[in-house]
C-alpha cells in the first residue's frame, strides 16, 4: 500500500478509512486518524517506512472505532501522542460506551462488538478544542464540525481539510441512505460551516480527495432535507412508533438491512432526526398503553 500525495507535505493512505499523513521535521509524521485496528496500523507503518517517517502524533476526527482502532498499536510501536476531541475521547478510553450507546444504554449483544464499533482502548494525551496545534513543525488547525458525533472535528493542514465523517460519500448517500448522526441539528450547522471553510483539497474519511466539494455538499444537504420532509409528511399522516418508522423508512427509500449492525446504525440515525424535529418544535410524542408514538 502506497501513500497518495496531495500537496506540500500532506499525504493519505487510502483504505476503508483514509489515514492522513503529514511529513514533519526530522522524520516525524503527524497522522489524522489511525485506521480500523492493528493490521491497518501495521500497513500504515509499512507505508511510512520508505519515506523514513515515524508517527509522533495522531489527531482523531472522532471516537468511532474505524478512526481510532489503530491508536493502541501505534502508541505501542512508536510512542505517538493522541489528540482527541473532548466529548469523543471517552470512546477511546472506554470503547464499550460506543456499543452500549447504539444498544440504547443496555449491555449490547455480542454481534455489535466488532473492531469498528469496539476498538482496543487508547489513552488521549491532549483533548482537542477549536484552535491550532503545533507538532513536529506542522501546524494543525482543529475545526469543530459536530453532528456525526458530539465533538466531531475536522483538521486543516497546509491547505488540505480532513473532513472525517461529516460528509457522506456518493456511495454512502446511495447505499445506506441515512448517515449515522448524533445530532442532525449540529450536522446541518456543520455542513453550512463547511461551505465557508476554504481549502485546496478536502479529504473524506470514506472517499477520496476532492478539490471541489460543492456538489457533494449540496447532495448531503439535499438528502437530509428530503429525510426531514419525509418524516414531517409521515408523522402528519398518523402517529407511529420508532421501530415501525425504521421499517417504513427502509421500504420507502429501498434501504436493505443486511445485518443487525445495519439496524443499529439506522435506528439511532432516525432518532437523531426525531430529536431534531422535536427540539425545533415541529413534532411531539405521546406515551400511551406502553407505546411511544411520534406525531405532528
Ligand atoms: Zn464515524
Amino acid at each position: 500500500m502506497d501513500l497518495c500525495h496531495i500537496q506540500h507535505h500532506v499525504y493519505y493512505l487510502a483504505g476503508v478509512v483514509n489515514i492522513g499523513v503529514i511529513a514533519g521535521q526530522d522524520g516525524q509524521a503527524v497522522l489524522i486518524d489511525s485506521g480500523v485496528g492493528d493490521r491497518h496500523a501495521k500497513q500504515l507503518l509499512g507505508a511510512l517506512e520508505p519515506l523514513g517517517l515515524t508517527p509522533v502524533a495522531i489527531f482523531n476526527t472522532h471516537g468511532h472505532g474505524d478512526h481510532t482502532g489503530g491508536n493502541a498499536y501505534l502508541v505501542e510501536q512508536t510512542g505517538a501522542r493522541i489528540y482527541a476531541p473532548a466529548l469523543d475521547s471517552v470512546l477511546l478510553e472506554y470503547p464499550e460506551w460506543a456499543t452500549l450507546c447504539l444498544f440504547g444504554g443496555a449491555e449490547p449483544i455480542r454481534e455489535l462488538a466488532v473492531p469498528r464499533f469496539a476498538p482496543r482502548r487508547s489513552q488521549p494525551d491532549v483533548l482537542v478544542a477549536e484552535g491550532s496545534y503545533d507538532v513536529a513543525g506542522v501546524t494543525v488547525e482543529a475545526l469543530a464540525l459536530p453532528g456525526h458525533t458530539g465533538a466531531h472535528t475536522g483538521y486543516r493542514v497546509e491547505g488540505v481539510l480532513f473532513t472525517g465523517d461529516l460528509l457522506s460519500s456518493v456511495h454512502e448517500l446511495q447505499d445506506m441512505r441515512i448517515g449515522y448522526s448524533y445530532s442532525v441539528t449540529m450536522r446541518l450547522a456543520s455542513l453550512q460551516r463547511l461551505r465557508q471553510l476554504s481549502a485546496d483539497y478536502y479529504v473524506l474519511s470514506h472517499d477520496a480527495a476532492y478539490a471541489d466539494i460543492s456538489d457533494l455538499l449540496a447532495a448531503n444537504l439535499a438528502q437530509i432535507e428530503e429525510t426531514l420532509a419525509y418524516l414531517r409528511t409521515r408523522l402528519t399522516a398518523s402517529p407511529v412508533e420508532a421501530h415501525d418508522l425504521v421499517s417504513e423508512f427502509c421500504a420507502r427509500f429501498g434501504v436493505s438491512l443486511r445485518h443487525v449492525r445495519d439496524y443499529y446504525m439506522v435506528s439511532p440515525a432516525l432518532h437523531a432526526y426525531l430529536s431534531h424535529l422535536h427540539n425545533t418544535g415541529e413534532i411531539a410524542f405521546t406515551v400511551q398503553d406502553g407505546r411511544l408514538y411520534w406525531h405532528t
